[in-house]
């Protein structure tokens, strides 16, 4: 699936190619949508939002699209002279005089007045979003230290959306080998520097994943990557997908468990539960 920082820059695309532009044509074929024409055509999309993983189409027309991708959902952008061919199922189209943005097939999409979205039950259940301006590291460190997250593991805390928005399996693993968290230790279990850290890096890795399209690795390490001229998906994170391979912080082989039915991994020196140590 996915995470907030993919979903950020989807929508950028979107923006970058439709914005602030007529409306010309529309193709809206989800029941979510169905012959709202009218909302659309002769107007032009202002902006877009996002949220968590969910994506807020705004209309000068007064209405918002809610979108969220789940696992499948995918949008994409082409000049409006070409038609291109795939094999997903068309939900909606927009086509001004330059470009045609199109969403494939995402089944969670909704029309609200604009601001009225924030009554959908995902929009109100979720928790700070990660790449929100406002989601500073002292809003992150006390969302950690409050009382619906600071007596659960760390693992399920960093996938859960009411808990941080915008976190998916990937960003999971590389946060909390950063933060130097053992993904069974939960924060009551680490002292105030310790989840200082841990909200900084959870605030960090998001903004630099978004920055640089899926890289978590620091600029250092990136830039040795790149130069190797190894695949990109070898050295894009520090512990995620290297299970068996050297830590890159002390060499010890990076570990994989399941959490919630998906692949976490971490290095057992580097992120020593502190739980193990107290008792
Ligand atoms: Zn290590």
């Amino acid at each position: 699936m996915p995470e907030g920082p993919e979903i950020r820059r989807a929508a950028d695309r979107v923006e970058k190619s439709i914005r602030g532009k007529l409306i010309l044509e529309v193709e809206l074929l989800h029941p979510g949508l169905a012959g709202r024409e009218s909302l659309f055509v002769n107007h032009y999309v202002t902006h877009i939002d996002t949220r968590g993983k969910a994506m807020l189409t705004r209309l000068s027309s007064g209405w918002t699209i809610y979108s969220h991708n789940q696992l499948y959902g995918r949008w994409t952008v082409n000049r409006a002279s070409t038609n291109p061919h795939s094999n997903r199922a068309l939900r909606l189209a927009i086509t001004t005089d330059s470009h045609t943005a199109r969403l494939w097939s995402a089944t969670d999409i909704d029309l609200f007045r604009s601001g009225e979205e924030n009554s959908h039950p995902f929009i109100t259940s979720l928790g700070p979003d990660v790449l929100n301006p406002e989601s500073t590291p002292s809003v992150l460190l006390d969302q950690l230290a409050s009382t619906s997250c600071r007596r659960r593991k760390a693992a399920s805390l960093m996938l859960d959306q009411r808990a941080f928005a915008g976190l998916g399996n990937y960003l999971r693993s590389e946060i909390l080998f950063k933060a130097n968290v053992h993904p069974d230790d939960r924060p009551d279990d680490l002292d105030k520097d310790h989840l200082e850290r841990w909200a900084t890096v959870i605030s960090q890795m998001s903004l630099r994943t978004y920055q640089t399209g899926g890289i978590t690795v620091d600029k250092k390490m990136a830039e040795a990557g790149k130069a190797s001229k190894r695949p990109r998906r070898t050295w894009r994170h520090y512990v995620f997908n290297r299970e068996g391979l050297d830590c890159p912080a002390c060499a010890t082989a990076i570990v994989r468990k399941r959490y919630g039915g998906r692949r976490l991994d971490f290095c057992p020196t580097c992120q020593i539960s502190k739980r193990d140590l107290k008792t």
